[in-house]
């Protein structure tokens, strides 16, 4: 039985909750069937230019011949074996492609199957390594306002208070600390008064911290915003100073989107953790991995229990790990340095008319990342439907409106969506 458009859409108005959204009052979802390079094609026939890359996963856009063919080979040879007591290949060769790729250091891999996961495995890590050194009252976290790390519990309690979706969760929620937002961005000159808030809070709870975790340089989901990075450097340098662990969330900047292939490159740093996730895989499968230093896995290691407690179902799923391995060495062979960077540029020109329109606050581009910061939050529905009759998929959130295309994206298609966000956040402008 194969239901119509109609029917379909009718189903999964009454039965199915999407992301963030309400049951009772749900906004319109568009059916897609099928997706090819840079353009998602709906099941009316229109095709829409992927401005998105599905969160910033499909680095190499959709159906890229040779994800798909690794898929294929890998599911007629093993889909999935438990990852207690067995190893393969696919799992061996990404530890190896990982280890070698990340800031030096990193060369114990943990895989599990989403960024949240892996947020709480990090944590799960930092908290049991001072446990295990005798030391079980560093057992909280420092992180940054704005920040964003996923949806599960632990997670939840670094995302920012405010902007972090997750306020209404608040008095279920361990208190950590919030430092100040970076306030310097990217680009502008650094100013020693930023890390003021960051050193102050270090300084004063560093004996009842276990780690800091924030996002290096890109901060995502909890406000799109870019820092300076001499405040990652100093966040190193202090963690080393008052003896507390590092945590990088990579999850939405690992694999490029920044114009480095890790964030912390930006820096030139190297956390004692690192969270790896969305484009892991080119966006085909869904998995996640946390790699930390030798000294935290002998710490945990020497102490009691003796093993890291932690082992999800699907662990190292053999189609998710060799899809990645195929999306690495596939980024790796491409030239997606220069064309991070030319959609940096394009990304640059292209949104640069909004900077003249009084309900924009701020445009801003990093690597394959364009922001443009409105006022007021944007009319979801309506600023929807409008992308899609611009034949662009662009999805904002609150005041946000953002750009982070596959960088296989031609320059024709990307000038197609950048003139089609100018034109819809003009629109936007008048009431
Ligand atoms: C998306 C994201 C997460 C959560 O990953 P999921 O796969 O959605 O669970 C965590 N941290 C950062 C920085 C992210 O962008």
């Amino acid at each position: 039985m194969s239901l119509d458009t109609q029917q379909l859409l009718e189903f999964d108005r009454k039965f199915i909750w999407h992301p963030y959204t309400s049951i009772e009052n749900p906004l319109p979802v568009y059916p897609v069937e099928s997706a090819s390079g840079v353009r998602i094609r709906l099941m009316d026939g229109r095709e829409l230019i992927d401005g998105m890359a599905s969160w910033w996963s499909v680095i190499h856009g959709y159906s890229h011949p040779v994800l798909v063919q690794a898929l294929q080979e890998q599911a007629a040879r093993l889909c999935h074996v438990m990852f207690g007591g067995l190893t393969h290949e696919p799992a061996v060769d990404l530890a190896r492609l990982l280890v070698d790729l990340t800031p030096a250091g990193l060369n114990r891999v943990f895989f599990c199957d989403s960024g949240s996961v892996a947020v709480e495995v990090a944590m799960k890590m930092a908290i049991q390594y001072w446990q295990s050194l005798g030391r079980p009252a560093k057992n909280r976290f420092l992180t940054v306002r704005s920040g964003y790390h996923g949806d599960t519990f632990h997670a939840m309690s670094v995302c920012d208070p405010v902007t972090g979706m997750h306020h209404i969760f608040a008095g279920n929620l361990p208190r950590y600390l919030f430092a100040d937002r970076p306030q310097v961005g990217f680009h502008d000159q650094w100013d020693e008064a930023d890390i003021a808030s960051f050193a102050a809070l270090i300084e004063r709870h560093h004996d009842e911290l276990s780690a800091v975790i924030l996002e290096p340089i890109v901060q995502g989901a909890g406000g799109m915003r870019f820092y300076h990075p001499e405040y990652l450097r100093r966040v190193r340098t202090l963690c080393d100073h008052y003896d507390v662990l590092l945590i990088a969330d990579e999850i939405a900047t690992c694999f490029g989107r920044s114009g480095k292939l890790f964030a912390c490159e930006h820096a030139g740093i190297s956390p004692d953790i690192i969270c790896l996730g969305k484009a892991l895989t080119g966006g085909t499968m869904t998995l996640a991995a946390v790699l930390a230093t030798e000294k935290i896995g002998e710490g945990i290691s020497a102490g009691d229990p003796g093993v890291f407690m932690h082992g999800p179902t699907f662990m190292g799923n053999p189609l998710a790990c060799r899809v990645a391995v195929a999306s690495i060495n596939l980024l790796l062979a491409s030239d997606w340095q220069k064309r991070v960077l030319a959609i940096e540029q394009q990304l640059r020109e292209g949104l640069s008319p909004c900077r003249d329109m009084a309900h924009v606050l701020d445009v801003r581009v990093l690597g394959a990342i364009g922001v443009v910061e409105l006022q007021e939050p944007v009319r979801m529905e309506r600023i929807q439907a409008a992308f899609v009759q611009r034949g662009v998929w662009v999805r904002p959130f609150g005041r946000l409106v953002y750009l982070m295309p596959p960088y296989c994206m031609e320059a024709a298609d990307l000038a197609l969506l950048t003139l089609a966000l100018v034109e819809v956040v003009a629109e936007e402008g008048k009431t």
